[in-house]
């Protein structure tokens, strides 16, 4: 069978041992866990999750070679599905006993992250332990006022606790991918929405964004139509850059755009 790695399937298969153990280590996987896998590959991770002997483990595999693959190699100690995670939608089988896993496509893992952010009522989980190229997970770690900061880190700290675990360095996968990787762990926050809308700090956020080193002021009149009570409301300095505003002010944004809209 030709097991060629396929590029446009972000397929960088870990292949360091040592490297297994440690994410693995950081679950804490119990008998209580359902486990699931996003992208199990060639089943080096699946194999150390087996290994500690959870509830139920659950895996989504694209490529349907792999997908036989891993039918065939882990046979009942797995449920398998042959489909695209951006698709996925079979939440009952989530609890908030879940721990979901995923050395991410690098392609889309992004989109994958936006996926657990925006469906987040739909989908339980106690933790993702999400692989990430390093430059990406600085973005999503990143603090109000550094060059990082951007929409993605305001999307995830909206919903998540984030916590950066280690760096993994390209020799530890086959093939060897250009740049280092990132382990990072989220955990669900308990939110009190400022606006009712996700879709609200979405485009909130873009459209800021979108002149990431102008001054907020066209962007913030062009939203609110030149309308001075929100800026006074929310203390706003129209002279600020999008990087200056925090999260929370991203927050109330969206909440006081919802309100004009109404
Ligand atoms: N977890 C494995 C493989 C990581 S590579 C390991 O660490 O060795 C990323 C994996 O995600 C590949 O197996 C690839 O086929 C799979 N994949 C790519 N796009 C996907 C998608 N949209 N949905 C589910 N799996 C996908």
């Amino acid at each position: 069978m030709n097991l060629k790695p396929k590029k446009k399937l972000g397929q960088n298969f870990l292949i360091d041992n040592n490297v297994i153990q440690k994410i693995i280590k950081c679950a804490e996987i119990s008998y209580q866990n359902e486990i699931f896998e996003i992208g199990a590959g060639t089943g080096n991770l699946t194999k150390a999750i087996i290994e500690k002997n959870p509830k139920q483990i659950f895996l989504i595999e694209k490529d349907k070679k792999l997908y036989e693959i891993l039918k065939n190699k882990f046979d009942n100690k797995i449920q398998i599905f042959n489909e695209d995670i951006l698709k996925f939608s079979k939440n009952n089988l989530f609890s908030s006993n879940t721990i979901i896993f995923g050395n991410l496509p690098y392609n889309i893992s992004s989109q994958i992250l936006t996926k657990f952010i925006f469906n987040f009522e739909n989908f339980k989980f106690k933790m993702l332990i999400f692989m990430f190229q390093k430059e990406l997970a600085e973005r999503i770690i990143a603090k109000v006022n550094s060059s990082n900061y951007g929409r993605l880190s305001i999307l995830s700290t909206w919903k998540f606790n984030i916590n950066k675990v280690f760096d993994i360095s390209p020799n530890s996968f086959f093939p060897k991918p250009k740049v280092k990787s990132t382990l990072l762990i989220f955990t669900p926050k308990k939110i009190s929405s400022k606006f009712n809308n996700p879709k609200s700090l979405e485009k909130i956020t873009k459209i800021f964004f979108n002149q990431r080193r102008k001054k907020i002021k066209k962007q913030f009149n062009y939203i609110f139509s030149d309308n001075p009570e929100v800026k006074n409301k929310l203390n706003i300095d129209l002279n600020l850059r999008p990087q200056n505003l925090s999260p929370e002010t991203y927050f109330n944004l969206a909440g006081e755009m919802e309100r004009l809209a109404d």
